[in-house]
């Protein structure tokens, strides 16, 4: 039996209960974030910590604890779980109250914390690459902030498998935003490595931040533009990014090939760069 970590209390996931008057079951009034975990240990936590801090500061929501005590706590469920390779998901809502558009300044906010196990590293997906689909984007205009409210991308995900696609890319006035859940990026037939530069119209990945830096150490360079379909159909190379999928080569879009159709050099090497990195600096 999982253990969780709910509002205190390590305890059993099937003995973790909530509130019907959670904000986050009524309103999706809360945040999220998802940290990888590799060798038992969290990846890029600094990142995901200021990330969290940051989203609860644009919402007004107020973080119970420190982001030390809850970096403890994932700590403290992946010893539980014996988790060695997978996620740890952290939700904070608004709390629970009687249903009201308008929020009590005095709320306890809920905060939830679990691990899921996964394969990161050793995955079959970065062999061949993924196929995506792309569709019209139809989220709000803070995709900066890491809400739960997110039916738009449940959507597209379905969407996405119903055409035997593994992640949907989504579009706003002809240029891909970003994916369903990971930063969207093409590299050039110059070798540039071309992703939107952040703003209010997608969300700050971590991978993306820690990607970047580390690209940049190695002599790549990223060029912060949007970027089109066509362009991406006819690019040397695509590729995406999160905690959940590393660095991740896409080699199918709307059922063309991208790169031939399959995994390129540049996405390959990121991808070795980028394990390597989670390998070395997870704490
Ligand atoms: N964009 C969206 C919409 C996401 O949901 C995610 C992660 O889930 C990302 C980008 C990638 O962010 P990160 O690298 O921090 O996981």
């Amino acid at each position: 039996n999982r253990i969780v970590w709910l509002n205190g209390n390590y305890l059993p996931a099937d003995e973790a209960k909530l509130s019907i008057f959670d904000r986050g079951f009524l309103f999706a009034d809360g945040i999220y974030e998802v940290t990888a975990v590799v060798d038992g240990k969290l990846v890029d936590s600094a990142l995901h910590m200021a990330r969290l801090e940051r989203s609860a500061r644009e919402l007004g929501l107020r973080l119970p604890i420190t982001t030390k005590a809850i970096e403890e706590i994932e700590h403290g469920l992946i010893e539980r779980n014996g988790l060695q390779e997978g996620l740890v998901y952290l939700q904070l809502t608004r709390g629970a109250e009687e249903r009201n558009f308008l929020f009590g300044e005095e709320l306890e906010p809920t905060l939830l914390l679990l691990t899921q196990p996964k394969v990161l590293v050793d995955v079959a997906a970065a062999k061949t690459g993924i196929a995506v689909k792309t569709l019209a984007d139809l989220r709000w205009a803070r995709r900066d902030i890491k809400s739960v409210s997110l039916l738009p991308q449940v959507l597209a995900k379905r969407d996405a498998k119903a055409e035997g696609c593994d992640e949907a890319w989504m579009t706003e006035d002809g240029h891909v935003t970003e994916g369903a859940s990971s930063t969207a990026y093409i590299i050039t037939h110059d070798g540039k490595i071309v992703s939107p530069a952040n703003s209010q119209r997608t969300l700050p990945g971590c991978t993306r931040q820690a990607l970047v830096q580390l690209a940049g150490e190695s002599g790549l360079i990223l060029e912060q533009r949007r970027f089109t379909v066509e362009e991406a159909l006819a690019a040397a190379e695509a590729f995406i990014t999160s905690a959940s999928t590393f660095v991740m080569p896409v080699t199918s879009i709307d059922g063309k090939p991208v790169g031939g159709g399959k995994p390129g050099p540049v996405v390959t090497r990121l991808r070795e760069i980028y394990v390597d990195h989670a390998r070395k600096s997870a704490s």
